[in-house]
C-alpha cells in the first residue's frame, strides 16, 4: 500500500526547496510559505512563479516539471504505476526517486534508449 500522501508532501517539500534557491527578494519567500492560505490561480502569484522560475537553471527547471509531472499523476490516481510497463513500480524505488514515473527495469530501457 503506498502511502501517497507522504510522497506528496516529499514532492511539494522538494518543488519549494528549488523555488527558495531562485528566491532573492522577501516578498518570493512569503510566495513559498507552505502554510498561507493562496488560490494557486491568482495571477500576481503566477507571475511571481513564472519569474522564479526564469532565474532556475535547466536541471532545475526539468526537476520541476517532473515533480509537476508527479503531483499530477498524484492527483489522476496513476502514481506509482509504471509508464512503461504499467506494473506498480516498486516502493523502495519511489522513496529513493520520487519523480519516478517507470520501474526501474523501463526506466533503464528509456536511458538506453536516449544514448
Ligand atoms: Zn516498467
Amino acid at each position: 500500500m503506498l502511502a501517497i500522501e507522504d510522497f506528496r508532501t516529499k514532492l511539494l517539500a522538494q518543488r519549494r526547496e528549488l523555488f527558495r534557491q531562485a528566491a532573492q527578494t522577501e516578498a518570493d519567500l512569503l510566495w513559498l510559505e507552505p502554510d498561507v492560505e493562496r488560490e494557486p490561480m491568482e495571477r500576481g502569484q503566477t507571475e511571481t512563479m513564472v519569474r522564479l522560475l526564469d532565474r532556475l537553471d535547466e536541471r532545475a527547471k526539468r526537476e520541476i516539471e517532473a515533480i509537476d509531472l508527479a503531483l499530477t499523476r498524484i492527483g489522476t490516481g496513476s502514481y506509482g504505476r509504471c509508464e512503461g510497463c504499467g506494473n506498480d513500480i516498486p516502493v523502495a524505488r519511489l522513496q529513493a526517486l520520487p519523480i519516478a514515473t517507470t520501474c526501474l527495469a523501463c526506466g533503464e530501457a528509456g536511458e538506453a534508449l536516449k544514448r
